[in-house]
């Protein structure tokens, strides 16, 4: 497994927050929904602040809840035409196809539906089984593919539906329109942050970051994830991200964990490999880098690149049988290439001092009073600061 060969300055991802304002209430949001919505001129001048500080390659218009904006389509334009990517994160209640053919017009790559559990929202009843959640997820991914826009799908990682993860990571691999999956791990950061203040005022009460224990035991980690995953996929991540700094009793986690999959979709299944060489992992990300003058974070997906790469693994493993068998059902008809993405978050800990350490770099940094700032974090302002998390 590789670390992401990404620095503070060449980090290609940044979170564009529109709008405080949304139609539902999800359990994990850690925004404060104050109601307001940014002028464009706001925007973009966040936009501006953001590449003056980073090499990025995708923008995430996020708020709030982006569709509510009513200028949405002339923002993603504007991203668009800085030849950057477009992710729209939105949890797909407004999504029609009127509003689909504007954006993909205005250049949008991929929606990123936020279809969760602890969700209230009208077009799922309270307290949903997996299936009516992955069914609605299914049919609004199908619209956004009808649309020609990648789909994709944030979720958020309870403790409460934890054994679920695997079902959920199956459901992409078999999904024939989801390719990238964004996942969370939920933190009540509001009660994290006031165990944190807490904490720092009474340090003689607390030398060893010992009250942190029950503001995180309701939550999940990476570390969790990493297990649940070996053992019912026997897969690993293929690059990672550590924390900013070392967190209580969570030594050497890894604050962000990226998987790799190729998939092949047949007519009544659906075959999986998995990458495994991380010396291709590591020449594509610094490849694009070379010609491009940024790394990748989203691409979008190409059968011939996907192909490559497993070709180049199986070689590289020792295991071109395995490989070629894969390759080989290509020549079924119907036959599909897929690559599938999975992003897991680990969210923000404790530090033994009693900080908070989040992720190094923080991918999903925004930008707040002109600075760069964690999203998690950016509605705290005691916290936010990226002091510590942008070094590496
Ligand atoms: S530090 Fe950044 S990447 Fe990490 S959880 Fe917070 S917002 Fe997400």
């Amino acid at each position: 497994m590789i670390r992401m060969p990404w620095t503070s300055a060449s980090c290609p991802h940044f979170v564009l927050e529109i709008n405080q304002k949304c139609n539902i209430s999800c359990k994990g949001c850690y925004k404060k929904m104050g109601g307001s919505t940014k002028t464009l001129d706001q925007i973009l001048g966040e936009l501006d602040i953001a590449m003056s500080k980073r090499r990025i390659q995708t923008v995430s218009v996020a708020g709030g809840e982006p569709t509510l904006h009513p200028r949405l389509c002339e923002i993603v334009s504007n991203i668009h035409g800085r030849s950057l990517k477009v992710v729209l994160a939105t949890n797909g209640l407004l999504l029609n196809v009127g509003l689909l053919e504007d954006l993909k017009k205005a250049g949008l790559d991929m929606v990123m539906l936020h279809i969760d559990e602890g969700q209230n929202r009208p077009d799922l009843p309270p307290d949903p089984t997996l299936e009516q959640i992955n069914s609605l997820r299914s049919a609004l991914a199908e619209k956004v593919a009808a649309g020609d826009i990648d789909a994709g799908l944030s979720v958020t990682v309870y403790h409460k539906y934890f054994d679920r993860l695997p079902q959920i990571v199956d459901f992409i691999l078999n999904s024939r329109h989801i390719n990238f999956l964004f996942a969370t791990n939920y933190v009540d950061t509001a009660n994290l942050l006031k165990s944190v203040h807490f904490m720092q005022q009474n340090q003689d009460r607390f030398p060893d970051g010992s009250d942190s224990s029950s503001s995180q035991s309701s939550r999940t980690t990476n570390q969790q994830v990493y297990e649940i995953l070996k053992d019912s996929f026997a897969i690993e991540p293929s690059a990672y991200l550590p924390p900013a700094r070392a967190t209580a009793g969570a030594e050497g986690h890894m604050a962000w964990m990226t998987y790799f999959m190729p998939v092949i979709h047949l007519e009544s299944k659906t075959e999986r490999f998995s990458i495994r060489s991380n010396i291709i992992n590591l020449f594509l990300r610094s490849f694009s880098k070379l010609t491009t003058g940024r790394f990748t974070f989203y691409s979008g997906n190409k059968p011939f690149t996907t192909a490559v790469m497993v070709l180049c693994s199986t070689l590289t493993s020792r295991r071109p049988i395995e490989g070629l068998k894969f390759l080989a059902k290509l020549r079924h008809s119907g036959a599909h290439l897929k690559s599938k993405y999975l992003i897991f978050e680990n969210g923000p800990m404790v530090t033994e001092n009693g900080d908070i350490s989040c992720c190094v770099l923080c991918p999903n940094a925004t930008v707040s009073g002109n600075q760069l700032v964690p999203v998690c974090l950016a509605d705290y302002p005691d916290f936010n600061s990226m002091d510590g998390l942008s070094s590496g």
